[in-house]
């Protein structure tokens, strides 16, 4: 992850992916197993060569064992990254080819979806290895599509932060939602419903306009709402919302959204404490989605997942209060207590 100051393990293990009769061509990268099977998704994503889609999948496994770690969750850290093949493909073949790969790691890794893969891809996956979630769900099982657990968890996460910055509630405060995706725009219903005002900025104009249309939001272009005048900036798009350029620009006073990887380098969360804002470090409030993901691999149910999503809020507030005691960046606070939780796994398992 970009924005971490403090990682230092390489990865465990990287498996090779390539299959040319079905496209397939990547790498499953397990950071960590120290907590238990890696998890994290598969991506699906252009790349420039092998090498890039390595580095991708290595700096994607890390994150995923610091946040499964602090997200208090029986799981290491692992992704699966794959190079889209140029052209038409068989998606099914590519996936069921995936499947067998992850099968003959025999669990140590399990997959999910991730950016550039869905729902359907892991049904195919499915077809050939248990070590899987992100399927439809069951009546009264965990399972499903994350995205409601993970805006549940980032809302009451930016309430948490709000009451520590801020020393108030939501309502009356003005917040600026980048990207109105799945989590977004079921983070902006929430906000509305807590009386927040909202400021809202997504390239796709189909869902942005409606929901601007239902809620009463502002829209502005995606270019300025880093720099709107706002109380809390809330990334819900893509990584690297805060970079060099947009930092010295950014108005809010705390900044709490679903994204990964919101901070383009490890400096932005050294300025972001010099300016006085506060931070919520991203994959702490936005681990709703592998909560929820892991629950339905563990044959977990609902209340297992609503229980674990309602810890995080008060995680939020401990690592504020000891980033403020310490005069630390709440990052690199999470950095260093997730690095805790794998260090005593680790002298556990000695
Ligand atoms: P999504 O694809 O549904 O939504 C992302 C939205 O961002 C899209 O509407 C897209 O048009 C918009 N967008 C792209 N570039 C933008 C820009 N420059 N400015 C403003 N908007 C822009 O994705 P999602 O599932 O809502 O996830 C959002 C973020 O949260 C991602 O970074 C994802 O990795 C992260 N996340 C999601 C989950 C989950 O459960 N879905 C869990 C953890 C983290």
């Amino acid at each position: 992850m970009v924005a971490r100051l403090a990682r230092l393990h390489p990865p465990m293990e990287c498996v090779r992916l390539h299959d040319p009769k079905y496209g397939l061509d990547g790498v499953i990268a397990i950071h960590s197993a120290a907590l238990g099977p890696g998890a994290g998704g598969c991506r699906l994503w252009s790349y420039a060569d092998r090498d890039a889609a390595l580095a991708d999948a290595v700096r994607l496994a890390e994150g995923m064992s610091y946040k499964n770690a602090l997200a208090g969750l029986p799981l290491g850290g692992a992704k699966a990254v794959l190079r889209r093949p140029s052209g038409d493909f068989d998606r099914a073949a590519l996936f069921q080819a995936f499947g067998r790969a992850v099968e003959e790691l025999g669990g140590r890794y399990v997959t999910a979806e991730d950016v550039g893969t869905s729902v359907a891809d892991m049904q195919e996956v499915a077809t050939m290895t248990r070590h899987v979630a992100g399927l439809p769900s069951i009546e009264g099982r965990a399972g499903g599509d994350p995205s409601p657990w993970t805006a549940r968890g980032v809302f009451e996460s930016m309430q948490a932060a709000v009451a520590f910055a801020l020393g108030r509630d939501l309502s009356g405060l003005t917040v600026a939602v980048q990207g109105t995706g799945n989590v977004g725009a079921d983070l902006c219903r929430r906000l509305a419903d807590a009386g927040a005002q909202l400021i809202v900025a997504d390239p796709n104009p189909a869902r942005r306009d409606r929901l601007a249309h239902i809620l009463g939001a502002r829209v502005v272009h995606v270019d300025d709402i880093a720099g709107v005048e706002a109380d809390i900036f809330a990334p819900c798009a893509l990584g690297g919302a805060l970079d060099q350029d947009n930092v010295g620009r950014l108005k809010a006073k705390l900044v709490c959204g679903a994204a990964n990887n919101q901070l383009a380098s490890p400096e932005i969360a050294a300025l972001l404490v010099q300016r006085g804002i506060t931070y919520a470090p991203d994959y702490v409030v936005n681990a709703g989605g592998i909560i929820s993901v892991s629950a339905e691999y563990l044959g977990e149910n609902e209340s297992d997942v609503a229980a674990r999503v309602a810890e995080i809020a008060p995680r939020v507030t401990a690592i504020l209060e000891r980033a403020a005691c310490e005069k630390m960046s709440p990052a690199v606070v999470a950095d260093e207590m997730a690095e805790h939780v794998i260090a005593g796994a680790q002298r556990a398992a000695a």
